[in-house]
């Protein structure tokens, strides 16, 4: 009779616990999609950091017989746990990396689980600066508050263990990735992953998908340059930071190219021939990019970033280097 009660109460205590554990993961609805033959992903929402539970960026995983590589990591713990139930259900191969794509909130708060089964964690060089910050901190305390509870008092801010600075080839159960380091392009630090027996493309936020990027205080001069690059390589398929994937991304990294080689064209001439912003934003015709979502918003705020660090480079070398 004890030994009944005793199973009966463990039973309850067992059905209790695990719907705890389902409680403690955020209501969104994420789906790991195949992209080719050993890259998955999932996608998060448009929308703002706070929406959707945080669930706002894409996270990629690469598979492989000896283990699965992850391209970040979502926007909290709680995120990062779903995507490694959905891993475990296609693999039961442990992480045994993490690439960060850069170090920005919605990426890297989902680091811990991976960091504490054990994964090595890699981040672009320039990815210290923000650790480093005061910032990165303060951002952590709000969304404590804005993203409750998925993002709690046990959140905490991983360091990587190691950084890149230079492109390099990392090979895991037979499949060779491409590293490729973009420096301060989006943000302090970026990089990116080719797989390269799929031809795919983990971009990270280099590519706003069908928008307008924001150029923030991104060095466009290198970002143009990394773009041109990646869309003279053989690609089948690309997965960007944000938004869907794209099975053309040639086309679309091309239209972000586009824009930001215009951008330098019409303000480097400005800048050369000492005219001022307003008089060269207003002359200049818009009419390829003024379609594009996010067009109103960005474009004169991107134009003018532009202008001034055009005008710094402009002062720092040479002319001719241009
Ligand atoms: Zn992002």
């Amino acid at each position: 009779m004890r030994f009944i009660a005793t199973l009966i109460m463990t039973m309850c205590w067992l059905l209790a616990s695990s719907a705890r554990a389902e409680a403690q993961l955020p209501p969104v609805v994420m789906e790991l999609l195949k992209v080719s033959e050993h890259v998955y992903y999932v996608q998060g929402a448009p929308g703002t950091a706070t929406q959707n539970h945080g669930f706002i960026s894409n996270a990629a995983a690469i598979v492989t017989e000896e283990g699965v590589i992850l391209f970040d990591t979502l926007g909290s713990p709680a995120l990062a746990q779903l995507l490694l139930q959905k891993l475990q259900k296609i693999t039961d191969k442990p992480v045994k990396k993490v690439i960060i794509s850069h170090y920005h909130a919605d990426h890297i708060y989902g680091l811990q689980v991976f960091k504490d089964q054990g994964a090595e964690i890699i981040a672009p060089a320039g990815a210290e600066e923000y650790i480093n910050s005061d910032n990165a901190e303060a951002l952590l305390a709000s969304r404590r508050q804005d993203l409750a509870p998925w993002v709690n008092a046990e959140t905490r801010l991983v360091k990587p263990d190691r950084y890149v600075e230079a492109d390099e080839e990392i090979k895991l159960g037979g499949v060779t990735l491409k590293l490729i380091y973009n420096g301060k392009a989006h943000s302090d630090g970026d990089q990116s992953v080719l797989v390269e027996p799929d031809g795919v493309l983990l971009i990270g936020d280099l590519i706003f998908e069908g928008r307008i990027p924001y150029v923030g205080d991104a060095n466009t001069k290198v970002w143009l340059e990394r773009l041109q690059a990646m869309a003279a390589g053989k690609l089948n398929a690309m997965v960007p930071g944000h938004g869907p994937m794209s099975k053309n991304p040639q086309e679309v990294i091309q239209t972000t190219a586009k824009y930001i080689a215009f951008l330098r064209e019409k303000m480097g001439k400005a800048v050369e021939n000492m005219t001022p912003f307003e008089e060269t934003y207003d002359a200049t015709d818009w009419g390829d990019f003024i379609h594009l979502p996010a067009f109103d918003e960005a474009n004169r705020r991107n134009a003018y970033q532009v202008y001034l660090s055009m005008e710094q480079e402009s002062m720092s070398s040479p002319a001719t280097s241009r």
